[in-house]
């Protein structure tokens, strides 16, 4: 049985010795790791009981980041894999300090884009998130520069957008909690950090491009939102709440916006980690409304508790060079995109609103509307 008593002055001092940065955990950092498991373990089923939707996972490694050299044992919270390149919800026990809050990493270029994207539409927005937070713990901060939200103005936000940009810094928004004895107590910890992410998760979603940065309802779904395949559904039903809050002429406007840039632009390749092709998520998610969840050869729908439960095919594979377009993709049933995708059931030719199929040796058209 796991539990999480606190952490101790001593656990701050293991982080401070300069002599043992970059190398394995002595004997000092063992025991901050082993706290940091158990208060993981903690607030995982805590967090599990308010319907949070990401799982932490902790780090085994000191950061030796080019300009920070920062020495912790912190847990990240993130949708996207790899964990450490992308913009993450995370605490952790450093050596002045603990800190909750929103982490992302210079070199975490789509993320970045979408933060300033983000911050040069939504200044005022941005900066709400910081004033719900503690205010005495409250910092956003970059390249060594940290600013309160409470009193940022607009050329702070300018100079930090000017400098994560020129020198690929580093950016936190959160809670630094000093340690104090209030935050060595578990029974205050573990609140501390729920209220923090609870707080700060829309702000995630936008940075991690779940969630469009714009104001118009159609700007914001028009977002990019490409992800790894494997990560679709997940990302997708993300976004099936704000499609299905468009109107019909919206919709078709979301998906025309989509095919246009995504046709221009062509599939992203094989993303390093997960060997899968990036796939428009938003686009996805419009047509399986545009068609009811419904499968455009067998019309059949299954309704689950979740939502929907169907697939999109592409007619051309991406992998041979298919467009991810409204075109290319059907919304299909997970029988018949099985059979598609073995060829069991061949599509011949489609128009906008007719599709002509060969199966079981014989060629039938269906109407796709
Ligand atoms: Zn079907």
């Amino acid at each position: 049985m796991n539990s999480f008593s606190g952490f101790a002055q001593t656990d701050f001092a293991a982080f401070a010795d300069k002599k043992i940065k970059n190398k394995k955990f002595n004997k000092e950092r063992k025991v901050v790791w082993q706290k940091i498991k158990s208060l993981h373990l903690l607030v995982d089923s805590e967090l599990k009981k308010t319907g949070f939707p990401l799982k932490g996972k902790e780090s085994r490694y000191d950061i030796n980041y080019v300009k920070r050299k920062v020495n912790g044992i912190w847990v990240a919270y993130t949708h996207i894999k790899p964990y450490y390149r992308v913009c993450q919800l995370n605490y952790g026990i450093y050596k002045d300090g603990f800190f909750i809050g929103i982490e992302l990493r210079g070199d975490a270029k789509e993320q970045v884009k979408n933060m300033i994207e983000f911050i040069k539409l939504n200044p005022d927005e941005f900066l709400e998130f910081g004033k719900k937070l503690n205010p005495h713990r409250v910092y956003i901060d970059y390249d060594d520069y940290s600013v309160d939200p409470h009193n940022a103005t607009k050329s702070d936000l300018t100079h930090l957008i000017k400098t994560v940009v020129a020198k690929e810094a580093w950016f936190e928004f959160g809670e630094w909690h000093p340690k104090t004895k209030r935050i060595l107590k578990s029974s205050d910890i573990v609140p501390e950090i729920i209220r923090v992410f609870e707080t700060l998760y829309p702000l995630y979603l936008v940075f991690s491009g779940l969630r469009p940065t714009g104001d118009s309802k159609i700007d914001k779904l028009q977002r990019i939102t490409e992800v790894p395949e494997n990560d679709l559904e997940k990302t997708e039903s993300e976004i099936a709440r704000d499609v299905q809050q468009l109107s019909k002429e919206d919709r078709e406007k979301l998906i025309a916006k989509n095919d246009a840039r995504n046709r221009a632009k062509g599939v992203q390749s094989y993303t390093n980690e997960s060997k899968a092709f990036r796939r428009d998520a938003t686009l996805s998610a419009a047509l399986k409304e545009k068609y009811n969840d419904q499968c455009q050869i067998c019309k059949t729908t299954y309704k689950i508790k979740q939502g929907f439960f169907c697939d999109t095919h592409h007619i051309e594979p991406l992998k041979e060079g298919g467009k991810d377009t409204s075109e290319n993709v059907l919304v299909v049933c997970p029988n018949h995109h099985r059979l598609l995708d073995r060829l069991f059931i061949e599509v011949i030719s489609r128009t906008k609103n007719k599709i002509k199929i060969k199966e079981n040796g014989k060629i039938r058209e269906i109407d796709l509307e």
